[in-house]
């Protein structure tokens, strides 16, 4: 019953469950017996779902207000995508203060509460690499000698290559 007209598919179904009506009650009232949580269930499913989706319009929302107070984009390349944009404590100790209170950060800075003269926007490439320029990454890095062992590489590569 292939029906091009969405009017007449409707009026089609309508007559086709009134003909088995009992049919279709019987059914539904079967599946209820068999599935007796399913509506509770559906039910909190989607009600997390959508607690979650107003949850992230919120944190969205905030994100954006943060991100138009230091700036709008990457400190060093400039990039304006929000997906990779980060707040950079310039003096560090970020990491303990977004542990400990991230909402009451981000909401302190979206409303003026929180000072941002110690506050930066970078990409999260250009995040990474101030960690490493303040040592909060790479710890051992400045111990070693980085230069010898990436030529120390090329040789083991290039011996490599010999056996091969
Ligand atoms: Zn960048």
């Amino acid at each position: 019953m292939p029906h091009k007209n969405p009017q007449k598919k409707k009026e089609y179904l309508k007559k086709y469950y009134q003909k088995n009506k009992e049919h279709w009650k019987l059914k539904a009232k079967k599946f209820i017996q068999n599935n007796p949580t399913y509506f509770q269930e559906y039910n909190k499913k989607h009600r997390n779902k959508a607690k979650e989706i107003y949850e992230a319009r919120y944190r969205f929302k905030i994100k954006i207000k943060v991100i138009q107070k230091l700036g709008g984009q990457c400190k060093i390349c400039g990039i304006k995508d929000i997906r990779v944009l980060e707040v950079n404590h310039i003096n560090g100790g970020g990491s303990k203060e977004t542990r400990e209170k991230t909402n009451r950060f981000y909401i302190g800075i979206a409303n003026g509460n929180r000072k941002i003269d110690d506050l930066e926007l970078r990409c999260a490439n250009h995040n990474i690499i101030y960690e490493y320029e303040q040592g909060r990454r790479g710890k051992y890095w400045k111990n070693i000698d980085i230069n010898a062992i990436i030529k120390d590489v090329e040789i083991n590569e290039t011996a490599k290559d010999k056996f091969e």
